[in-house]
């Protein structure tokens, strides 16, 4: 076979460099991999030392919001990425002016707030855990009667991994709670937001949960990796489980779902889409997130592309990668209660146990501070060492629950 060189495209080649809006894990192995590639980063965090500064060239250290710094990392940087969703719309909106910002600041705006999200994708016609915009206390009692009586409020900016949620199931919870929810309200105010400062959604009594990375490049190449099927443990990730244990038909219409989220809304870079599978098989998209997630870090390991090796050619408008899942994998989150038990057997791990950490420097009690990925011939196998170990005794395991 003869192969043609191709016309080139064009793109952001090495050694140019990629500016992260923050330091954290995310940005660490998105740095390493694009090293690999030779791409320079500089980061802006503020905290010195970050996750991400130790991999990378340099470090602007100030707050997210300081739009000053932002321009000066900017100024030192041929395109500028964002490793989490938080950055506020004026520091966005100031690198745009100065820098290439391939991800753009609209996708930002609406993965910040969860009612302008769930909306934007009801009105594409992608299928969302039915909700309702809450604006005040008051508009909680209708929200719980036309959710059949159990519902899930969170508030639209600022949450993870469980905080800003409440369970409600009964009027007692609404007026148990009425204060809390007046203060998220305030506190929303006083930030200056005039937007819906809650949501309720329905409770989705859902089978499990997926989630589906997506990449997309300016030339509108799109590329899902394999769903992974993700264990939460008290509102945090747990492990991620690939290939997913579903239905091929419920697995191939997450995957479309995905791709359908990437194209509709145009992203540049990495969208994570993480969904409820309902008993009946059904996909709700719960979240997105427009950036690598913890639920992809599988791909390190167990594909040909990893996520983040992924989403620097997405930004930087090179071919995607091949997703091809070479072995089935499981990931499991090492939090700050895990780090001195993995150490304490890290000499006699078995070889197929891939350890990753962070560098973080304080391993607080439910901080991500790595995470291991057991590459074996079979899930179940994984899942028994993972109980066997007893790295993860703190942290029982059942499917679904959320
Ligand atoms: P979130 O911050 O939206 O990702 O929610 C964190 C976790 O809470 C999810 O991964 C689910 O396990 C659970 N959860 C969130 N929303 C709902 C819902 N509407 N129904 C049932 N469980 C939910």
């Amino acid at each position: 076979m003869q192969i043609q060189p191709a016309q080139p495209i064009d793109a952001v080649l090495p050694p140019a460099t990629i500016g992260i809006l923050g330091g954290g894990q995310l940005g660490r192995m998105m740095a390493l991999a694009g090293r690999h590639m030779g791409y320079r980063f500089r980061v802006l965090d503020p905290t010195p030392d970050a996750p991400a500064a130790q991999v990378a060239d340099g470090q602007v250290i100030a707050a997210y919001d300081d739009v000053d710094a932002a321009r000066r990392l900017a100024a030192q940087c041929d395109l500028v990425t964002y490793e989490f969703e938080n950055v506020s719309a004026a520091v966005a909106g100031a690198l745009a002016e100065t820098c290439d910002v391939p991800q753009g600041s609209e996708l930002l705006a609406i993965c910040q707030h969860r009612v302008r999200e769930k909306s934007t994708l009801a009105q594409r016609g992608l299928p969302v855990t039915p909700f309702a915009p809450i604006s005040s206390v008051g508009d909680l009692d209708e929200a719980l009667e036309r959710f059949g009586g159990r519902m899930v409020v969170k508030t639209c900016r600022g949450g993870y991994d469980g905080k800003g949620q409440w369970m409600v199931q009964s009027r007692a919870d609404v007026e148990r709670y009425a204060q809390e929810w007046a203060r998220a309200i305030d506190h929303h105010r006083a930030a200056g937001f005039d937007d819906q400062p809650l949501i309720a959604e329905a409770y989705v009594p859902f089978e499990g949960e997926l989630s589906v990375i997506v990449a997309r490049n300016r030339r509108g190449e799109v590329r899902a990796f394999p769903p992974a099927e993700n264990i939460h443990k008290r509102h945090i990730l747990h492990m991620s489980i690939v290939p997913a244990r579903y239905p091929e038909d419920v697995i191939a219409r997450a995957v479309d779902v995905a791709r359908q989220v990437a194209e509709a809304l145009g992203v540049i870079g990495l969208i994570a889409v993480e969904m409820f599978v309902t008993q009946g098989g059904e996909i709700l998209i719960n979240e997105l997130a427009p950036r690598p997630h913890n639920s992809g870090h599988y791909t390190l390991d167990a594909c040909a592309t990893s996520q983040f090796e992924q989403h620097v050619r997405a930004i930087c408008n090179l071919p995607l990668g091949d997703v091809t899942l070479y072995s089935p994998v499981v990931m499991v989150n090492v939090l700050g209660q895990h780090v001195n038990p993995l150490l304490a057997q890290m000499s006699v791990l078995p070889s197929w146990v891939k350890v990753h950490l962070y560098g973080k420097a304080e391993a607080k009690r439910d901080r991500k501070m790595g995470h291991v990925n057991i590459v074996v011939d079979e899930v179940a196998r994984a899942l028994q060492w993972v109980e066997a170990c007893g790295i993860w005794a703190d942290t029982e395991s059942a499917r679904g629950s959320g």
